[in-house]
């Protein structure tokens, strides 16, 4: 497999802790605060309650008996089951007769001498006595207020305290992050690069911060922003550096939220958030991954999912119900406006976009610095040369890349990061963590061996592709192996023959183990699926088939652009045609590949043996073996460049 720096990294979790600062912890220490609170009270209650019973020691009525024989009782009170004695030295005793039988007759089974029992005096108490009710409610009433309490001051605690906390309004689920919460305030200046995007977002502050002077010249507010880019650029950072710099309240929920709770309830989630944050206008609510409520409706995709769409119409409800001067602003994110319901981005709802573009070099290197300003680097750290070699990465791959440099540092008791920790941490932002634990047997390897072989050797003779860094067969990620290519200098725009050339490239592996084993293995699908989505897309998006013309065909890639309204129809006969271009220009490369393998078979063999034994040669070693088969290596010099016309 040969991943690609020039592809999309994919989407990074690692951002989630990033959006609740704080919250979490907050919510630990109050509750460990309320649990005191709680013990102090229950403690303190206990000892009250002694205090207001008294302590009264209890005996059988036999002991009463006896006592009133002995003349020690002054009196007795009743009161239902219970008796209470009086001793004449004042001392209280507490006994318990059956409920139906009168004292008299409880007491009659002792054969008390009448004139010992006339000396005592008895009174019946009535049981509704106030001090009875008090008594056997207490056990009941006062964990119960104790209980309203705990709520009471939990909710306070949440209402005033800072950070961006998970609690519901109503049901909303959503998270309010508030202006004057200096910690987890965000600006324009956290966010490097994007200046575009900054530009256009400036409006929508300008507006939240004085939305007097357009409502009084009438000017139409926007209602709806849409942030459109891949994961990890940046969208959520942007969406809350807005609110930031307007210095509003930001509700934000994600999409996945709405579905992934209790069905039924998402439509009502999204009343709760509108009224809230209608209440804190002006105010941002945020929809972050709205592609998840957002899909085109009625596709019956996944069985079709009622809730989904209900949400969504609520969503349409409520950003359609907004009063002209009601100043709350809805800001959306999603790394997937093509699947969006077009009622969406009707005018009126999301009809300002943002697109936010993978970062370049210049941009690449100031994220890498914003992300640097919290960690020591060392001396010899050069930024530029990390942005160099990060083509493709997004905003959270570079945030990643400083962060797994700074655990590499830390795991070797340094205090500082250096330039080879931010190298060694590219490699692993790009293939996930090394898996040495996943050992190929002997066969494995040595296919796995002839497959990189193959794309570094196509990658090293023909003149526009990309030279070879480093190849390796120990599995990272998903692949077996891999190599990896990069780009002499950065391009914004590849030509025609770049694009060709990739394809060979592609190929090399799967020619390789068909070449050398007479076989093909599973290892060579991701390969198939990256070139054909190429050839496809040269064909019939590039205008790079002469048969097909400079005409787009890809009614996907439209449909984000232009809106709705665009049919995603093809005639059968256009299919057809651009399947045989997409397919005459696969053979072709094959044919470029296949002849480069036969004509340097022995630097084949060559780069595969090395690697069975050393399983990762770096640019260096690599070229060595090119230039023992008679392979010139690339330099910066020698890469041609198709002209851009
Ligand atoms: P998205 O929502 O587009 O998937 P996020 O906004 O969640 O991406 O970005 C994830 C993290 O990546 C951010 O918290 C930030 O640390 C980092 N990041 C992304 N883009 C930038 C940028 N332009 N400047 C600084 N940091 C960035
Ligand atoms: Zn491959
Ligand atoms: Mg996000």
């Amino acid at each position: 497999m040969t991943p690609n720096p020039k592809q999309p990294s994919q989407p990074n979790k690692s951002n989630k802790p990033a959006e609740t600062p704080g919250g979490g912890q907050s919510v630990w220490t109050q509750l460990a605060v309320a649990l005191a609170v709680f013990l102090t009270i229950s403690i303190g209650y206990s000892l009250v309650r002694q205090y207001i019973v008294g302590e009264t020691e209890n005996v059988p009525v036999s002991q009463i008996a006896g006592d009133i024989t002995a003349g020690s009782i002054a009196s007795i009170t009743v009161a239902g089951d219970k008796i209470t004695a009086v001793y004449t030295d004042q001392t209280e005793k507490v006994s318990r007769k059956e409920t139906e039988s009168s004292l008299t007759e409880t007491l009659s089974q002792y054969s008390i001498p009448p004139e010992r029992m006339a000396a005592v005096k008895i009174s019946i108490e009535d049981e509704g006595g106030a001090r009875f009710w008090f008594l056997s409610l207490a056990p009941i009433l006062v964990p119960a207020l104790l209980l309203f309490g705990v709520i009471w001051y939990l909710s306070r605690q949440l209402k005033g305290g800072g950070g961006m906390q998970a609690f519901t309004f109503g049901k909303s689920m959503a998270r309010l992050m508030r202006p004057e919460d200096e910690g987890t305030r965000v600006t324009f200046a956290d966010v490097a690069g994007a200046k575009e995007a900054k530009t256009e977002l400036t409006e929508i502050v300008d507006f939240l911060k004085n939305p007097k002077k357009f409502i009084q010249i009438g000017a139409r507010i926007p209602k709806g922003v849409l942030l459109m880019g891949a994961p990890g650029t940046g969208k959520t950072l942007l969406a809350r550096a807005v609110a930031g710099e307007a210095g509003v309240p930001f509700f934000s929920i994600s999409g996945s939220e709405f579905v992934e709770m209790f069905v039924g309830v998402g439509a009502s989630r999204v009343r709760d958030l509108f009224a809230t944050a209608k209440k804190s206008a002006p105010a941002i609510v945020f929809m972050d991954e709205i592609d998840a409520v957002g899909r085109i409706r009625g596709t019956g995709v996944g069985g079709g999912n009622d809730e989904r769409e209900q949400t969504l119409n609520q969503i349409l409800v409520e950003m359609d119900g907004f009063e002209p001067n009601e100043s709350v602003i809805v800001m959306a994110a999603t790394n997937r406006p093509d699947v969006l319901d077009p009622a969406l981005l009707r005018p009126g709802r999301f009809d300002r976009r943002v697109m936010i573009d993978l970062p370049d070099r210049k941009d690449r290197e100031d994220i890498l610095k914003t992300h640097s300003r919290t960690k020591p680097m060392g001396p010899d750290v050069a930024l530029t040369v990390i942005a160099e070699r990060t083509p493709g990465f997004s905003g959270a791959d570079l945030a990643n890349l400083m962060n797994e440099a700074a655990i590499l540092a830390a795991r070797e008791d340094r205090k500082e990061v250096t330039q080879y920790d931010l190298i060694r941490s590219i490699e692993k932002v790009m293939l996930g963590p090394e898996r040495r634990s996943h050992v190929l047997n002997k066969k494995e390897k040595e296919i796995t061996a002839y497959h990189e072989a193959g794309h570094a050797l196509v990658a090293s003779v023909l003149p526009y592709a990309d030279p070879v860094h480093k190849i390796s067969i120990i599995s990272r990620g998903r692949a077996a192996g891999y190599t990896l290519k990069l780009p002499l200098e950065e391009r914004k725009m590849q030509s025609k023959k770049e694009f060709l050339d990739d394809i060979a490239v592609s190929l090399g592996g799967y020619i390789a183990e068909k070449m050398v084993f007479g076989d093909i293995t599973t290892g060579a699908s991701n390969d198939l699926q990256v070139l054909s989505n190429l050839a496809r897309s040269m064909v019939a998006r590039f205008g790079m088939s002469d048969k097909m013309g400079p005409i787009a065909f890809d009614a996907s890639s439209q449909r984000a652009i232009f809106g709705e309204g665009v049919s995603g129809e093809q005639s059968q006969e256009v299919a057809s045609a651009i399947d045989a271009e997409v397919k005459k220009i696969i053979t072709g490369a094959y044919k470029k590949a296949e002849d480069v393998m036969k004509k340097h078979r022995d630097a084949l063999n060559a780069i595969a043996e090395k690697l069975v034994e050393v399983e990762t040669l770096e640019r260096e070693e690599f070229e060595h073996i090119l230039i023992a088969h008679g392979i010139v290596p690339k330099k910066k010099e020698d890469i041609e460049h198709a002209p851009l016309a």
